[in-house]
């Protein structure tokens, strides 16, 4: 079996083939800019305005609801600091999760620091976000509320359709990050009911460098990226119709091989788990009891650093995440798995794995038997 072995897809896929082979024509001689007024122009604009139908089909919302940018960090810039600027006059509070990824926790904290207030809702031991705390914080001047779809280290997914209920109600715009979950769980966009929803390309095997903003009819957005006007007027730059492309195609094969790969992966996850709960002592699932994204295991292990799990594991050949690491590699215990209540030390003993449709039950089965080799190693010779 070839090595390494990926086991690490909530840190970003590898590129689909069929994904790679749509985008080909766009990378060679189909190069044109979508704006030029020859035909190959024409040919580049009906390539980026198809792939937005395409989308639009899979999420079913309406295409011009769909807006392309460069990756999941930017759409949640642009939501957050879009409707701020927008709302600015009516508001200033922002409720959000304490689990949020940087993409919207650093961009809050920076709003924070431009005179709004955010409170941060706490989420119960299975790490899925308290809706009655969060319906109490609401304050007349809240403009906005931000909770992801499904988090990144722990795969938990929130209760969204609830939220957006209730920030509708409330006349608050809501924004949902759905970096982690689409094209892994049904996105209907419309019903889901928030008015902003994140995606990016290279997490559901599609190129990096693209991500899309939903923006809901009528939700008025202050755009983050001014130029030409691209975008609908809304943001600027020339469009990287390749990976536009690539996305749309992406999207699509992930829609229509979505409940297969569901049980695929969920399978091989409790295969997994199963073997690692089994065979060592001290070893627990965060998030067991919550809903969960059916391709994400993340798993602590008393008495060891999970940044040394992960190590060893690199070493022989695997490549996993620990439970800590943010996207900087800090070291500091992840905030995530602190706001379910885990200790500092329970949450640096915590490794993610995440699995995709490529994952095969040989890689996973491998995979749990060095895990319980270095485990086993790690802990006689660990002090903690
Ligand atoms: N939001 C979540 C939940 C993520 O997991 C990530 C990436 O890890 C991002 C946002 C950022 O996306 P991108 O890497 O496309 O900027």
């Amino acid at each position: 079996m070839t090595r390494p072995i990926y086991l690490d897809n909530n840190a970003t896929c590898r590129l689909d083939p069929l994904v790679l082979e749509t985008m080909m024509p766009y990378l060679q001689d189909g190069f044109c800019n979508p704006s030029s007024p020859y035909r190959a122009g024409a040919r580049a604009r009906a390539a980026v305005e198809h792939a937005r139908s395409v989308i639009a089909e899979a999420f079913l919302c309406s295409p011009q609801e769909l807006l392309f940018c460069s990756g999941g960090t930017e759409a949640d810039n642009w939501a957050l600091r879009g409707v701020a600027q927008v709302l600015k006059a009516k508001g200033r509070h922002i409720l959000t999760s304490a689990i949020e990824h940087p993409a919207v926790q650093e961009t809050l904290r920076a709003l924070a620091l431009d005179g709004f207030f955010v409170t941060e809702i706490p989420v119960n031991a299975d790490g899925v976000v308290d809706i009655s705390t969060l319906e109490k914080n609401i304050r007349p001047e809240t403009v906005l509320i931000s909770v992801m779809h499904a988090n990144n280290e722990t795969g938990v997914i929130q209760p969204v359709e609830e939220i957006a209920a209730i920030a509708s109600s409330r006349k608050i715009s809501f924004h949902s990050d759905a970096v982690q979950s689409a094209g892994k769980l049904p996105l209907h966009f419309g019903h889901l009911g928030a008015d902003l929803i994140a995606l990016s390309g290279h997490k559901l095997h599609g190129p990096k460098g693209i991500g899309l903003l939903y923006v809901r009819e009528g939700t008025t957005l202050a755009p983050l990226i001014t130029g030409g006007g691209q975008e609908m007027g809304r943001r600027s730059g020339t469009e990287n119709v390749p990976a536009i492309v690539g996305l749309a195609a992406a999207v699509r094969i992930a829609t229509e091989n979505m409940r297969t790969t569901s049980a695929r992966t969920s399978a091989l996850r409790d295969r997994l788990e199963t073997q690692i709960l089994h065979t060592i002592s001290d070893a627990r699932v965060n998030g067991l009891d919550g809903p969960r994204l059916s391709n994400t295991s993340s798993i602590r292990f008393a008495g060891v650093d999970g940044e040394s799990v992960a190590l060893a594991m690199d070493l022989k050949g695997f490549e996993i995440s620990t439970g800590s690491a943010c996207s900087t590699g800090s070291e500091l215990p992840s905030p995530v798995l602190l706001a379910m209540g885990l200790s500092p030390r329970d949450a640096q003993g915590t490794i993610r794995i995440s699995l995709s449709r490529f994952t095969t039950e040989a890689e996973v089965d491998l995979a749990a038997t060095a895990l319980v080799e270095i485990v086993a190693r790690l802990r006689a010779v660990s002090s903690l």
